[in-house]
C-alpha cells in the first residue's frame, strides 16, 4: 500500500489518492477470444495500478495506456444469450420508457456494442427513434425501416439534436470521464436526459471480488464519485440506482448549466480505512484459491463457466500457471472453440461438458447460479456451480 499524495482524483480533484491493487501483467483485454492457445497466452499485457481518492471514491488505474486497448470488430462483450441478463435488459428497457414517457424520442446510445439492447428498446417504444454509435458495430446501418440507424464510429452530434443519450458500461472504459461527460453534455441542449449504466465499486469492494478489476476497466464509480462527475460535467442527476443484483449503477440525469469549478473534497478517513480493509480480504482470498484449485483438481477437470471479462480475469488469477483449468464454458457460440486472451484456456460449448465429465464448475457471477444450475441438470451432470467467493464454504 503506497500513498501518492500528488495525484489528483479526475474527478474531485482531491490529491488523497492511495494505491489498493496492484498488478504487474494482466491481459489488455478481457472480451476478446483467439484463434489459438499459443497466441492467446502471448497476448500483450499491461499494469493495473488501481488508485482510490478517499475523498470522493472515484478509483482508476494509474498505469492505464489507451493506445493499448483496441476495442475492434473481434471484441465482444454481449451477455443476452442469458435468459437472467435477458430480465435485466428488460428492466432497463422499462426504466427507460417510464422516464421519457410516450413522447416521440430521437435517443443516442453510445457504444451500443452489436445493437441488440437499441432492438429491443424501440421494439417497446414504436414511436422512438434511435442512432446507435460503436466503432465495433457489425450489421446492417438501418433498421426499423429507417427509425433505427448505426454508426461505425464514437458518438458525434448529427443535424438534428438528441433528447436522451443512453450509455451502458461505457464510461469504465474511459481514462478521461470528466472530458467524456463533457463531450457528451456540449452535444445535448439544456433539459436533454442521460441514463448511465456503470459497475457499482462498491459492490466490487464489499464482496471483495478480485476478478472485477481488470484493464479494460481503467475507470470504477461508487454512487457519490458518479454523481459528483456528473455535476461537473453539467448534469443534475438522482441519486444512482443498484440494479443487477446490486452488481452494476443505474443513474438518470438532465443537462444543466455547467457550474463554477468546486473546491477540492475533503479527505474522508472512513472511506480510506474501507478500502485498505478491502485489500487485505483480496489477499487472503487469493492465498485461500491457491490452496484449494489443486484440491478440487485432484478430483477430476475443473472448468470456469463463463468467457467473458470475469472469467477471463478469474482464469489468470486462480491458476497463473494454467495447471489446474481445463476450459471455460459460455454459451455464445462466436467463443465456442476459441481461447481466452491471457490464460489460454480452450472455450468449449455446454453440452462439450458431457464428454469432459468436470468434478467442479467454477462460476465467477452467482447472479446465474439458478440459470446454469438448471443447465448442468439438463445436462445429465450431478453438480452445483461453485462461487468463487464462497469457496471457503463449499470446498474440501
Ligand atoms: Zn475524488
Amino acid at each position: 500500500m503506497a500513498e501518492c499524495k500528488s495525484l489528483a482524483c479526475p474527478v474531485c480533484t482531491s490529491p488523497s489518492g492511495v494505491v489498493f491493487l496492484h498488478r504487474k501483467r494482466v491481459a489488455v483485454h478481457q472480451n476478446l477470444v483467439l484463434r489459438d492457445s499459443a497466441t492467446a497466452r502471448a497476448y500483450p499485457r499491461g499494469e493495473l495500478r488501481m488508485v482510490r481518492c478517499s475523498a470522493c471514491g472515484f478509483a482508476w488505474n494509474q498505469s492505464f495506456d489507451e493506445g493499448r486497448v483496441d476495442y475492434s470488430a473481434e471484441y465482444d462483450n454481449r451477455q443476452e444469450l442469458s435468459g437472467r441478463f435477458q430480465e435485466h435488459l428488460e428492466g432497463r428497457v422499462t426504466a427507460l420508457v417510464a422516464a421519457l414517457g410516450g413522447e416521440a424520442v430521437r435517443l443516442a446510445e453510445v457504444g451500443c456494442g452489436k445493437g441488440g439492447f437499441l432492438l429491443r428498446l424501440l421494439a417497446a417504444a414504436p414511436n422512438w427513434r434511435a442512432v446507435g454509435f460503436d466503432p465495433t458495430y457489425q450489421g446492417p446501418l438501418e433498421q426499423l425501416d429507417g427509425r433505427l440507424r448505426f454508426e461505425r464510429s464514437r458518438f458525434r452530434q448529427g443535424a438534428l439534436p438528441f433528447g436522451a443519450v443512453l450509455s451502458r458500461h461505457v464510461i469504465e472504459h474511459v481514462p478521461d470521464p470528466l472530458a467524456f461527460l463533457i463531450g457528451l453534455r456540449a452535444a445535448l441542449g439544456d433539459g436533454a436526459r442521460l441514463f448511465l449504466e456503470t459497475p457499482d465499486l462498491d459492490w466490487i469492494l464489499d464482496q471483495a471480488v478480485p476478478f472485477d478489476f481488470f484493464y479494460e476497466h481503467c475507470s470504477l464509480f461508487d454512487g457519490n464519485s458518479l454523481v459528483r462527475l456528473l455535476e461537473r460535467a453539467g448534469f443534475e442527476s438522482t441519486r444512482p440506482e443498484r440494479v443487477f443484483g446490486g452488481q452494476y449503477l443505474w443513474v438518470e440525469a438532465r443537462a444543466v448549466a455547467i457550474p463554477a469549478p468546486a473546491p477540492a473534497l475533503p479527505e474522508d478517513p472512513a472511506l480510506a480505512a474501507r478500502t485498505a480493509g478491502f485489500t487485505a480480504r483480496l489477499a487472503a482470498r487469493e492465498a485461500h484459491w491457491a490452496q484449494v484449485l489443486p484440491s478440487l483438481a485432484a478430483r477430476g477437470p475443473v472448468v470456469l463457466w463463463g468467457a467473458g471479462a470475469k472469467g477471463a480475469t478469474l482464469a489468470e488469477l486462480m491458476d497463473p500457471e494454467q495447471r489446474w483449468l481445463r476450459a471455460a464454458v459460455d454459451v455464445n457460440p462466436a467463443k465456442q472453440g476459441r481461447f481466452l486472451a491471457g490464460s489460454g484456456l480452450p472455450v468449449i460449448a455446454p453440452g462439450d461438458l458431457c464428454r469432459l465429465r468436470p468434478a467442479a464448475v467454477v462460476l465467477p457471477n452467482a447472479n446465474y447460479f439458478d440459470e446454469v444450475g438448471a443447465e448442468l441438470v439438463r445436462l445429465g451432470i450431478d453438480l452445483k456451480p461453485l462461487d468463487p467467493l464462497a469457496l471457503e464454504s463449499s470446498a474440501p
